[in-house]
């Protein structure tokens, strides 16, 4: 029964143990390759149909006809 104990204990240590360096890597790993939130890279680039400002993909306004900076840009040229 003692011995039955001390391997009881012995597998509670091992497992304890073991979950905390899991996590611990995890940990790491995490600040090693943060997952970019948003991208730092290189952005796609278009004009506006009307007044031909170059902005990004994301800061456009979608139209029938192309992409405008604003939404009366997209309104003077489509209307
Ligand atoms: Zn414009």
């Amino acid at each position: 029964m003692k011995y039955f104990v001390l391997l009881v204990v012995a597998v509670v240590f091992i497992w304890h143990w073991r979950s905390n360096r899991r996590a611990e890597l995890a940990a790491r790993q995490r600040k090693v390759h943060p997952s970019p939130a948003r991208s730092a890279g290189p952005v796609d680039m278009v004009q506006c149909a009307h007044c031909h400002l170059h902005l990004a993909v994301a800061d456009t306004v979608a139209g029938g006809t192309g992409r405008y900076c604003s939404p009366e840009h997209r309104a003077l040229a489509e209307n």
